[in-house]
């Protein structure tokens, strides 16, 4: 693309935290050619394509730093249960039979609900990943393929506390993991990354993990991880090694500024200081915490300088909403009214996001040079209205809506615009979603109530 967008409201997320009024962004190819006010930008480019966006705000696309689109099919059915329930009950036992198809089906109706709400970068993992990764190269979207959702402990016994290992379960999920980085690794002109994904720190023996980290090391591969997730997994590796979740992930080699560890609820301040001290992000998948009952402490890490980021997990997608609870979630926990500010949280969901993924020299920023990965919003409406440079981050991150989005570029590619659509039929993904999930819920359900 090679267009100027004018008169809009540029909310940079740069290190000075720019919001520019009245201003302008030009985009020459996959790049921000140029970014400043309107009259500057028009007199520099006066032959550019060129589009009053009158009424919008720019700002970095969302960096979503963990989801698993399939399981929204157990939207509804999974949602009154604890972490245990889910996870090792409905979660594991729908991995088990969905098949490739459906996988894709399911998938590609999540992702049309995040690329609609904004979210430009997405770390995902699913059941049956290549037909997941095939989805998400369809989407447009900037995708990080968490690849093998790698394990060696039977997962389904552990519902019940009995863990059992399996090294053949190890050697096929670490099989499809690899087949998923030659397939996809690169591909798209980069825009497809693949990451290692030991599934969490109780179903992955320390054998495999230091398996793992010598392949991230030779892939210079980004790695995630569920961590302190559940009281279960604290608990277990207390007892069989006597170490914590952080201390379990040093020993094993794996624990640097290339991993991101998943919920951290149930995390010591010691592992906090931790993750400080090694550079390891940590997730905060605030929404479905919360309706597990769970609150992270992640102002601890915020004061301790952990790098925090944002992700939508499973059932939800929408990462505008997901920054009122992280704020609102910190402001139960310590409270105090001022922590996180507005402003704090949106770095979560974009620059932030970026530092996680080892590319804020691309990403996560409205700067001249970076990818053109970037939303527009419309605040033209009611309940974003009084809006100027001066509250526009507060009423967005307060008041604002996915559906609000208007526009989501990726590397100057638009993926969705409100007038124009996604890159699907989006009502044959939604019809065919919805068929597909009456399927796999008529051999699920019994399954997981038996
Ligand atoms: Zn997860």
């Amino acid at each position: 693309m090679n267009k100027l967008f004018y008169n809009c409201l540029l909310i940079t997320m740069n290190e000075k935290e720019e919001i520019i009024p009245n201003g302008a962004i030009y985009i020459e190819g996959k790049k921000i050619a140029a970014i400043g006010t309107t009259s500057d930008l028009l007199a520099r480019y006066p032959q550019a394509e060129k589009e009053d966006m009158q009424g919008k705000a720019v700002l970095p696309g969302f960096i979503n730093l963990h989801t698993h689109t399939v399981l929204s099919a157990l939207r509804g059915l999974a949602d009154d249960c604890n972490s245990v329930k889910a996870v090792f009950g409905w979660m594991a036992y729908i991995n088990e039979i969905v098949t490739p198809e459906e996988s894709y089906h399911i998938s590609s109706n999540a992702l049309l609900e995040l690329v609609k709400a904004g979210s430009t970068t997405v770390m995902e993992n699913s059941a049956n990943m290549e037909a997941v990764a095939q989805a998400m190269k369809e989407s447009g979207l900037r995708s990080y393929l968490a690849a093998g959702k790698i394990h060696d402990y039977d997962l389904t016994p552990i519902r019940y506390g009995q863990f059992v290992q399996k090294k053949e379960i190890g050697e096929s999920t670490l099989k499809a993991a690899m087949q998923l980085f030659e397939n996809w690794h690169g591909k798209e002109e980069g825009r497809m990354q693949c990451v290692i994904y030991p599934h969490a720190n109780d179903t992955c023996s320390p054998k495999l993990l230091r398996e793992l980290k010598r392949i991230s090391d030779h892939y210079k591969a980004l790695v995630t991880v569920h961590f302190a997730q559940t009281t279960w997994e604290v608990e277990r590796l207390r007892n069989a090694y006597h170490q914590t979740p952080a201390e379990f992930l040093i020993d094993v080699g794996l624990f640097n500024e290339r991993l991101s560890g998943a919920h951290c609820i149930f995390i010591e301040e010691g592992d906090i200081d931790l993750m400080a001290q090694y550079g390891v992000t940590f997730i905060n998948n605030c929404v479905i915490n919360n309706k597990r009952g769970a609150i992270p402490h992640t102002h601890i890490a915020l004061q301790k300088g952990v790098n925090v980021g944002l992700g939508t997990d499973n059932m939800f997608g929408d990462i505008i909403e997901t920054l009122r609870y992280a704020i609102s979630n910190m402001r139960i926990d310590i409270p105090d009214f001022k922590i996180p500010t507005p402003y704090q949280a949106l770095k979560m969901a974009t620059i932030n996001g970026a530092k996680a993924l080892n590319r804020s020299q691309e990403l996560g920023s409205l700067e001249e040079g970076k990818l053109a990965d970037l939303i527009m919003v419309d605040y033209m409406q009611p309940h974003l209205l009084p809006a100027d440079k001066d509250n526009i981050v507060e009423n967005l991150v307060y008041n604002g809506l996915g559906s609000d989005v208007f526009c989501n570029m990726v590397e100057g590619r638009i993926i969705y615009r409100k007038d124009q659509g996604t890159l699907w039929q989006e009502e044959e993904v939604m019809t065919t979603a919805q068929q597909t999930a009456e399927k796999i819920w008529q051999r699920l359900v019994p399954l997981v109530e038996n």
